[in-house]
């Protein structure tokens, strides 16, 4: 639709202007800095960043209602800047223009309720949010298409030129930077850190596919994080990792989305997402805050955090109801199915610690909750929900399997509704699902398939028939016909089929 189609009133809010002024602030020494320069860490007392709108007050001063009329008439442009998590630029990132903004599909993922036999299961009213229906298969678009964006901003300026992007990787940062570098070509350049064996093959021939240099590399993600932080503080490279604060403020459109979808009615919702670097639960609850303070939504939803018993330092650390007495302990993490979660030392546990507090403070009550759940109630729920119709990855599955939790401990009510982050696509960890239906896993992960849920192909190659069509042989008349009935009758036995 063309701006001059919209409602009269409406039309001045419709195409964002570039007017906030952001700024990068330390959590911890609250200094501030300009972000004409890429920094990731405080330079003075080396914490985590989050950034910040100076102006954030002005978006007060349009009701929340008048927002409501602005992204939703905002569904109908054509303009590919503001397809993607721009939408919500003046919340996203205010200071982007519209030139600089690279938009490869990422955002506005699909939300799909569970059938009512899946929902009698679990006991409560629940919807997966397909964050695999993404570009490159997972939520970490959302981030890349904010830093990437930023990035090509800076070279517009001339404030950076031939950048190398770099970050570590569980997989999906890697498959998501690489995607949205290549893109900037020749301005971009990618390179990624990947824990040998510890990334899915689909997930390895993304970056590879992309054009990325990929480097492998003994140990798990922490070891892979270390070697990228020191490069970043040695060379001229810009991390990609989430400790990139333009990660964050991406991510947060997956809040943003989730209010639009329930008409901004987040009454009675509970948020269901994995944790593993903590990147995306620090962006939903700032993206939440955020669409509070305006006026946007009027309640904050419940939060729940989800984390396997295999890399649960998060879960651990609110294990202590004493919040004085809390104290983070990295981990060291074993093999998980919810393996782009399998994180012992998250980057982003300041941010984290931060906005736990803000949120229960804002919200005046604990809205806040994590659990921990088996590896093997991750397979089970995974293959039962997408045996009911999802593409949950094995994170969706822990979601599944951490709301199941949650609901027996008493922490949600049976009222609910809850939205679960299915945070990549089904088929980058196809192989789970392979040692779950072939019973392989290694002992360690402490998984044994339900016999019910097993699911194998049947090899059909009658014994009494010699010959078999093959490419580029065809069968005589007579051969094929024999062929095609005996396959036939044994698929109709096996089917137990009725003759018509
Ligand atoms: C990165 C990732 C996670 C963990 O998200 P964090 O932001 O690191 O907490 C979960 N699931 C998938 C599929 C991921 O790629
Ligand atoms: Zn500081």
């Amino acid at each position: 639709m063309k701006l001059e189609d919209f409602p009269k009133e409406i039309q001045p809010y419709i195409i964002p202007k570039q007017n906030g002024e952001l700024i990068y602030r330390c959590l911890n020494c609250g200094l501030e800095y300009d972000i004409d320069q890429l920094l990731y860490t405080c330079p003075h007392c080396g914490q985590v960043l989050l950034i910040y709108d100076r102006n954030f007050d002005q978006l007060k001063k349009i009701p929340g209602k008048l927002w409501h009329q602005i992204f939703d008439y905002r569904k109908m442009l054509t303009i590919p800047a503001l397809k993607g998590i721009y939408r919500f630029h003046e919340f996203i990132g205010p200071i982007i223009p519209f030139d600089a903004i690279i938009y490869l599909g990422e955002g506005h993922t699909p939300v799909i309720e569970a059938n009512s036999l899946l929902q009698e299961k679990v006991g409560i009213r629940f919807y997966f949010k397909n964050d695999g229906q993404n570009p490159s298969a997972s939520f970490k678009d959302r981030g890349m298409a904010s830093a990437l964006s930023y990035i090509y901003y800076l070279i517009q300026n001339r404030h950076v030129s031939d950048v190398l992007a770099i970050c570590a990787s569980t997989g999906d940062t890697s498959a998501a930077a690489a995607l949205y570098a290549a893109y900037l070509k020749p301005h971009v350049k990618s390179a990624v850190l990947l824990p040998h064996k510890k990334v899915t093959p689909q997930q390895l021939s993304q970056p590879l596919g992309s054009g990325a240099a990929v480097f492998e590399i003994p140990g798990v993600f922490d070891d892979c994080m270390k070697v990228v932080e020191a490069l970043s503080e040695t060379y001229n490279v810009a991390l990609l990792n989430s400790k990139n604060a333009w990660r964050i403020l991406g991510q947060e459109s997956y809040s943003y989305e989730i209010a639009q979808d329930f008409e901004y009615d987040m009454k009675d919702k509970v948020i269901v997402v994995p944790i593993g670097n903590a990147g995306n639960i620090t962006a939903v609850m700032n993206g939440f805050l955020k669409f509070y303070e305006t006026g946007i939504i009027n309640t904050l939803p419940q939060i729940l955090g989800v984390q396997s018993k295999h890399a649960n330092p998060v879960y651990r650390y609110y294990q202590e109801s004493d919040a004085k007495k809390r104290k983070f302990i990295p981990i060291t993490v074993k093999p998980s199915v919810a393996q782009a979660a399998m994180i012992g030392n998250p980057v982003s546990m300041p941010r984290v610690i931060h906005l736990v507090d803000l949120y229960n403070r804002v919200a005046d009550q604990q809205k806040v909750f994590f659990v921990e759940v088996a590896e093997q109630d991750i397979m089970d729920w995974q293959i039962l929900a997408n045996r009911s119709g999802h593409i949950a990855c094995t994170h969706g599955g822990e979601c599944l399997a951490g709301l199941v939790k949650a609901k027996a401990q008493g922490k949600i009510s049976k009222n609910d509704i809850a939205i679960l982050d299915s945070t990549a696509h089904a088929l980058k960890f196809s192989g789970f699902q392979e040692m779950y239906f072939e019973n392989c896993f290694p002992a360690e992960f402490e998984i044994l398939p339900d016999k019910n849920l097993i699911n194998t192909p049947i090899l059909l190659k009658p014994k009494d028939l010699e010959k078999f069509p093959a490419p580029g042989k065809e069968l005589p008349e007579d051969d094929f016909k024999r062929f095609v009935n005996r396959i036939s009758e044994e698929i109709a036995e096996i089917l137990d089929l009725q003759k018509v």
